[in-house]
This record gives structure tokens, C-alpha cells and sequence, in this order.
């Protein structure tokens, strides 16, 4: 579109779309596998956290409340614990919970624990590894929790400060206990529409409505796509909330159910795409099952756009809409949930929904300078220890020679000074690596500070991905920030992986 002039009406027209260069860096698609949209036929999304982004620190506050409400009246814990204060900066994505200590780590890419708190003190290197015993953590294990929704932020906020609360209390803590109790309120919140019923009544406060979700999807079904739905929400609440963010955003479209081919419900992931669950037709009206002439729920033999649908799984989906896994695109927000068993089996493509992008693009972006100046300090740095390695060296083999009997005494002389000066130049060497390694760590923390303030970002840990960064890597094709980032790319866009250099190419 260089050096012409637009005519909006036109290009509206036309389906024109912009480059990627005009698109703002925390608004792109990031790609990890090449993927030709050119190729997709259908596109499902998931509901909550993809195509509806909730106020997180609204949505927190009020988990939090009604969490601890449950755990006072059901669990037995005293009143005071709804006076304490739960800061939502102690969590991020990406976390996890140890039972058997109540503490809270994130990981490396190795998954091995990178810096871990307990309460709200944070382990010495040396307690972590004694605690840890640098091992790879096995996320499989009962022993640990891992964080990798938005909706699990407040359980670890929650038992940090539980742990703080109850540790300086002095007496002694079930952890475990603790643990599992803040998961059961929790998830009974989720279950029993306590959660669900304060964010129906007010739906403005706790969802983020983005006026450009109705055009995208459009865009996306003017170019030939289907699209379906694949909620683990209950068909009430999906209604409600798919409502507030496009019924009536465009005229073609007055309900949200026209954008959709299929919709589908209580959908059970990751069950769906592991399991042989039946389909299930619902009432819109009741929320319950159809049922047939004999009084048992009605085999579903297609899946049609006037229904909503319950359950089922991925191969009868596949099944009833000929679609084949590599011309489907899948958009959510959980690894786990959404993206991992789709990848792992190789069935459809993924795209992941990671809210939390464009504020670390925007901090990566301010801190560009920092960011840099820490990338030459480091190498300055491993310059500086090749250097002392080299000294070292030379003062061994210095001392060798001057063991060895047979070294005349003018080379002793001359080896002896040699020792002297190299001495001296090893202790200026340590005492200016001494200090850059202060200033790199200093440095380190003050961007990891600007991310957040104990946890840094949940994409890195250290020099490298974070563990949740690397699931990212390994099993989202795609990434964004929002649905509506896919706007104003063509919707037969070729996504290209960049070149990842391996270690000796850099
Ligand atoms: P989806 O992301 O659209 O598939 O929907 C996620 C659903 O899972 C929402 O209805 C959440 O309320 C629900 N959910 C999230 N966390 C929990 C939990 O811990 N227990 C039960 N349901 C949950
Ligand atoms: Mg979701």
C-alpha cells in the first residue's frame, strides 16, 4: 500500500489487509511452526480467557473473596484470614505449588526450580538446593500444582499469604492440607455458580469487551472458514457472556450464535481430545440434554449450526465435519486444556491466547536499553573469567616450572617476578569481575523488577525461557495477545517461524 492512497471504502470492500510491519510489535502473531491459514478450514476457539479477556485484578479480588469465604465457612479456618491482605503481584503464570512444603517456585526451561519462595520469604540458592537437590521437577507428580491458567493466580497469592499468616503464628502448618484445602473452595467457586453468578450480574466489571472481536471473526468467515465454539463453560454463562461481547456488534450478525457453525459446550477439555465421550444436544432454554422418543438423550449424528451441543469428543467431531486435524485451527488460552494434547497427538493446529503479551512486549520494549546494556555486560563478563581462567593456568604452570629441581637460578629469577606480576594482575581481574558480577545482578533484577516484582517475567527465567515460556515455544504454532490481533492479517496468511540459531551459530 506504499505511496498510494487509501480509500477506506474501497479497501473495506476488498478485504484489504495491512503489513505486518504497520502492526504494533505487542499486537502481532508470533509464529513457532509455520502454518498457512490458507490451508485451515475451520477455526474453533475457546471461550473464557481467549475470546472473552477478564479484568484479572477484578476477577482475582473476587475469587479471592469468595474462596476464603468458603474456607471459613466450610473448612474451618478463622475469620481473620479474610482481614489479611492478598497482593495479586505475588502470583503469574507459570508457577508452582510444592505441597509437602508450601512453598512456591518458578521453573527454568529445564525445569529445574529457579527461584522459590515460602511465604513471603524468598529460599537462599543453598535452601533451594537442599530443598530441591537440583532434580528436575515431574510436574506429574501429586506432590506439585502447576499454575498455568489465569483462573489459578489467586490460589498461589492465596497460599502465600496463608503460609506468611500461618507460619509467624508459630504453630505447625499441614501444607499439604493447606493446599488442597484453597483448591477444593476454589474449584467448588468455579462448580457451584457462586463465582459465575456475582460476574452474570455484572458482566462490564469482570469482561473485557474488544470492539475489533466481531470484525475478526468476520473477516475470518467471509474468506470460506468455518468456526465453531469449544467451551468447558455451561451453556447459561456462555450465553451470557458470548452476549455481552458481540451480540449485536454487527448488523449481519445480531446474535453471537450466528458468528458460530458449531457450538459446543461443557465441552470437558482436555477429555475432549483424550476421551469417547458422546456428543450431547442441549436446550438453550434448560441447559439440559434432549432426549429422544424412548426418553434417553438422542444420538447426535451431525453437528448443525441451529444447536448447541454438550461433551463429545475430537474424532467424532472430526468425523461428522470431515474436517482433517491439520486444516483445523484451534485458539486457547491453556496449555494443558487446549493446546498440549492437540499438539502431542498431532491432531489439529494451535493457537494460544496469552494475555499477558503485550505488557511484557511493552516492558521488553522500555527496558530495550537496559535489556542491551545486560547482554554486554554478560559477555564482557565471560570474557573477563576466560581471562582469569588464563591467568590461572599460567600461574600453575609458573609454579610447576619452579618445583621442578632442574630450572636454572636466572630463570628462577625471571619466573619468580613472572609469578609476582601475574599475582597481581589475577587479583585486579577478580576484583573488576567481582564488581561486574554485582552490577549484572544488580542490572538483572531491576529489569526482572519491572515485570514483576518477585517473579520477573512469566516468559524467562534467568539468561533463558522460562518453563512456561518454553511450553509456549513447544506447543503453541501461533501466539497472541488477543483474537482481534488476527484482524489485520490476510486470513490466508503464510505464519513463518523465525530462524532459532543454535548455540555455536549465535
Ligand atoms: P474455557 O476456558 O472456555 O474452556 O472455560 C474454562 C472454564 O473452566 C470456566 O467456566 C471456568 O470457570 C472453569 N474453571 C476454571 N478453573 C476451575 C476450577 O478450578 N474448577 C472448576 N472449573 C474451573
Ligand atoms: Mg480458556
Amino acid at each position: 500500500m506504499v505511496g498510494t492512497e487509501i480509500d477506506p471504502q474501497l479497501s473495506a470492500l476488498l478485504g484489504d489487509t495491512t503489513t505486518e510491519i504497520d502492526v504494533a510489535r505487542k499486537n502481532r502473531v508470533f509464529c513457532n511452526r509455520n502454518l498457512r491459514m490458507e490451508t485451515i478450514e475451520m477455526i474453533g476457539f475457546d471461550m473464557d480467557y481467549t475470546l472473552a479477556l477478564y479484568h484479572q485484578d477484578k476477577l482475582e479480588n473476587l475469587s479471592i473473596e469468595l474462596t476464603l469465604g468458603k474456607l471459613v465457612e466450610k473448612h474451618g479456618y478463622p475469620e481473620e484470614i479474610k482481614g489479611l491482605r492478598y497482593d495479586p503481584s505475588w502470583a503469574i503464570r507459570g508457577l508452582v505449588v510444592d505441597k509437602l512444603f508450601g512453598n512456591v517456585f518458578k521453573m527454568d526451561r529445564h525445569a529445574y526450580v529457579g527461584r522459590c519462595y515460602h511465604g513471603f520469604r524468598e529460599l537462599t540458592q543453598e535452601q533451594r538446593r537442599t530443598t530441591y537437590r537440583n532434580e528436575k521437577i515431574n510436574l506429574s507428580s501429586d506432590r506439585y500444582e502447576w499454575i498455568d491458567t489465569l483462573f489459578g493466580l489467586p490460589e498461589a497469592v492465596m497460599l502465600m499469604t496463608l503460609v506468611d499468616w500461618l507460619d509467624r503464628a508459630g504453630s505447625s502448618v499441614d501444607y499439604a492440607k493447606l493446599v488442597n484445602d484453597i483448591r477444593q473452595a476454589i474449584d467448588e467457586a468455579h462448580r457451584d455458580d457462586t463465582l459465575k453468578s456475582v460476574i452474570k450480574a455484572d458482566v462490564p466489571s469482570y469482561i473485557i469487551k474488544d470492539p475489533l472481536l466481531g470484525e475478526t471473526l468476520h473477516k475470518f468467515r467471509s474468506s470460506g472458514k468455518r468456526l465453531f465454539l469449544l467451551t468447558n463453560s455451561l451453556y447459561d454463562y456462555t450465553n451470557v457472556v458470548m452476549s455481552y461481547l458481540l451480540d449485536g456488534e454487527r448488523k449481519a450478525y445480531p446474535s453471537w450464535r450466528n458468528y458460530f457453525d458449531i457450538v459446543i459446550v461443557a465441552g470437558g477439555k482436555p477429555a475432549f481430545f483424550n476421551d469417547t465421550r458422546n456428543f450431547l444436544q442441549i436446550d438453550p432454554t434448560t441447559g439440559t440434554p434432549v432426549l429422544g422418543s424412548n426418553g434417553v438423550p438422542a444420538e447426535v449424528k451431525s453437528l448443525t449450526r441451529d444447536k448447541v451441543y454438550q461433551a463429545g469428543n475430537v474424532l467424532a467431531f472430526e468425523q461428522m465435519t470431515g474436517v482433517n486435524g491439520e486444516r483445523c485451527l484451534y485458539v486457547g488460552d491453556h496449555i494443558y486444556g487446549d493446546i498440549l494434547r492437540l499438539r502431542k497427538a498431532h491432531m489439529w493446529r494451535t493457537a494460544m491466547v496469552l494475555q499477558e503479551l503485550e505488557r511484557e512486549i511493552s516492558v521488553g520494549d522500555r527496558l530495550e536499553a537496559q535489556i542491551q546494556d545486560l547482554d554486554l555486560l554478560d559477555r564482557r563478563h565471560r570474557n573477563l573469567e576466560s581471562e582469569i581462567d588464563y591467568q590461572q593456568l599460567r600461574l600453575k604452570k609458573i609454579g610447576r616450572l619452579l618445583d621442578d629441581g632442574t630450572t636454572t637460578p636466572p630463570l628462577r629469577t625471571r619466573l619468580d617476578d613472572e609469578r609476582r606480576s601475574t599475582k597481581q594482575n589475577l587479583d585486579e581481574l577478580r576484583q573488576r569481575s567481582g564488581l561486574m558480577d554485582a552490577e549484572v545482578d544488580s542490572l538483572e533484577a531491576r529489569i526482572d523488577r519491572a515485570y514483576n516484582s518477585h517473579w520477573g517475567s512469566c516468559l524467562r527465567e534467568g539468561n533463558e525461557n522460562s518453563r512456561f515460556g518454553e511450553q509456549v515455544n513447544d506447543y503453541a504454532d501461533l501466539y497472541t495477545s488477543r483474537v482481534s490481533n488476527f484482524g489485520p492479517y490476510s486470513p490466508l496468511r503464510y505464519f513463518r517461524a523465525p530462524r532459532r540459531p543454535m548455540p555455536h551459530e549465535v
